[in-house]
């Protein structure tokens, strides 16, 4: 017997009452039972995106929130500002060749966040620019960018801001409305707390203006179509009913907490991890901006990534992430994110510390453990 614990950026565990949720008899959509239920997750993801602008909600991924972003604000030939500072970012700029845009990229050397000045530079520099695209977490590296000094930035000019937040919803600050961001994508298995399977959008209306002259092919992912549904409490397909069902249990688990008690949850693990790892004497990834979402961190020399995140899964049960890209085999990912608390966190830097001990890495067990209580108990 081996109990099993998910500690990754996504997907990430999902509560025992929101997956009970799931387990009933299918109901019709078009039903005033069923809009019920929709009318109170979009209220929930309001509360959560923190904006009074409309949360679309679409059946897909993350990676389909942020190409039906890209397909929705924008026309054939236009040119947009791409922050690349880790695979999330290089996925915006991916999709945006894919769309015919032209993408005038921000590289950002991995594990550091961007420096909102340097698109403020582009932005008087290039000129003509209809959107930036950015990330508040960048999972692959654990860097959070500040979206509050880039959205008075982008609020100056005529482009659009969007965000991928599918990560950073939930477990970092993000005032969507406060911090003009005029399109946030998140994804449903993340911070929210269910299982993959739908994607999000709110949507400003500066955006909304760019959505009704946008000239990019789409169809199912039509924003004007959601809205038009959205009016009616409606989708304009068949929604992923179980999957909506169960937000509205996780939203209602959401509301209980109060987000600024789930962002200090959120704050209050990954100092206890990041303490842990340094007491191990391991090196973080992103010291500068570390995300409380994931914590990345440095492979010691002479270990292999890859076999210690083997091993963690395979013997003790605990799943973290590897490194993605250029990253694999170089670093690790401890997520603390979503449905996630004191002692999964303790579980997973024991499981650390034995997994490393038992590659050869001179670890003092029980060294990052003590680490990580002293900080969570100062709660
Ligand atoms: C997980 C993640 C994605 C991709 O989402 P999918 O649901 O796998 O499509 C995109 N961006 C960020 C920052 C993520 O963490």
């Amino acid at each position: 017997m081996q109990k099993r614990y998910l500690l990754a950026p996504g997907p990430t565990p999902v509560p025992p009452e929101v997956l009970a949720v799931m387990a009933q008899p299918i109901i019709h959509h078009r039903t005033p039972e069923y809009r019920e239920i929709f009318a109170e997750v979009n209220d929930g993801l309001k509360y959560v995106f923190q904006t009074k602008n409309d949360v679309l909600t679409f059946a897909s991924s993350g990676t389909g929130a942020m190409e039906a972003a890209t397909a929705n604000l924008l026309s054939p030939g236009d040119r947009v500002l791409v922050v690349e500072g880790g695979k999330f970012g290089e996925r915006f700029r991916e999709i945006g060749e894919a769309y015919g845009v032209e993408v005038v990229p921000i590289v950002v050397e991995w594990g550091k966040p961007v420096e909102p000045e340097v698109i403020k530079q582009k932005l008087k520099e290039e000129g003509n620019i209809k959107a930036v695209f950015t990330t508040l977490c960048e999972t692959s590296t654990g860097v959070v960018n500040d979206i509050k000094a880039i959205g008075e930035i982008v609020k100056a000019e005529e482009a659009v801001l969007v965000v991928d937040a599918i990560s950073g919803l939930g477990a970092m600050e993000l005032r969507s409305d406060d911090w003009n961001v005029d399109v946030v994508v998140a994804g449903s298995q993340k911070g929210l707390m269910i299982p993959p399977g739908l994607a999000f959008v709110s949507v400003s209306e500066k955006a909304w203006n760019l959505v009704r002259e946008s000239k990019l092919p789409k169809y199912y992912f039509s924003f004007l179509k959601a809205k038009e549904s959205l009016n009616k409490t409606d989708h304009p397909f068949t929604p992923a009913i179980s999957l909506v069902i169960a937000l509205r249990e996780a939203l209602r688990k959401m509301k209980k907490e109060g987000l600024e008690n789930i962002l200090g949850r959120h704050a209050r693990l990954a100092r206890a991890a990041r303490a842990a790892v340094i007491a191990l004497g391991l090196k973080l990834f992103a010291p500068q901006a570390p995300s409380n979402a994931v914590t990345a961190v440095k492979v010691p020399e002479g270990i292999d990534g890859l076999a210690l995140v083997k091993n963690m899964r395979e013997k003790y049960g605990v799943t973290i992430a590897g490194g993605q890209s250029q990253l694999k085999g170089k670093i690790f990912r401890i997520a603390h994110l979503g449905y996630v608390d004191t002692f999964d966190l303790i579980v997973a830097i024991s499981a650390l510390e034995m997994a490393l001990s038992e590659l050869g890495y001179k670890v003092e067990l029980g060294a990052g453990v003590k680490a990580a209580e002293e900080v969570l108990l100062k709660r």
